[in-house]
């Protein structure tokens, strides 16, 4: 099966880049601010990480958080891993979504149920949206 995260550039480009993760703007359907974390190796398991990767997981994930914080000011920033490839299991990729007041009155909804409903309404956030908040974002990283 071919991985569509191997080698995928977001519009807006890398927010921050090492040499085992990348972090980038999320091109799915959870709204703008959230961002992506990624190994750039292609990996289906989180056990499968090496040491490296390992090591580099929690300060990056962390620091993510803090940018989304700082950037959006949201309620909350969830930090979720649903990684299947239709039923397979797909390229690791951590999403980092920051959820405001505003986002959980319009949909009257918070969790894993706010996140499906973002999914059912298929309004994806523009590309120009996402290259702003990348640029943001990297500024404040
Ligand atoms: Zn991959």
């Amino acid at each position: 099966m071919s991985c569509w995260v191997c080698g995928f550039v977001a519009p807006g480009g890398a927010v921050m880049s090492t040499e085992r993760w990348i972090v980038d703007h999320c091109v799915g359907l959870l709204g703008v601010g959230t961002l992506i974390v990624r190994p750039h190796r292609h990996v289906e398991r989180v056990g499968d990480l090496d040491a490296a990767e390992s090591l580099e997981l929690g300060p990056l994930l962390q620091r993510a958080a803090a940018v989304v914080d700082e950037v959006v000011r949201p309620s909350q920033v969830y930090v979720s891993l649903w990684s299947h490839q239709g039923r397979e299991p797909g390229h690791i990729h951590f999403v980092v979504q920051p959820v405001t007041e505003a986002l959980m009155a319009r949909y009257d909804l918070h969790g894993p149920a706010l996140q499906k409903a973002m999914f059912d309404t298929h309004e994806r956030q523009s590309d120009d949206e996402m290259a702003a908040f990348a640029e943001r974002a990297r500024a404040v990283w």
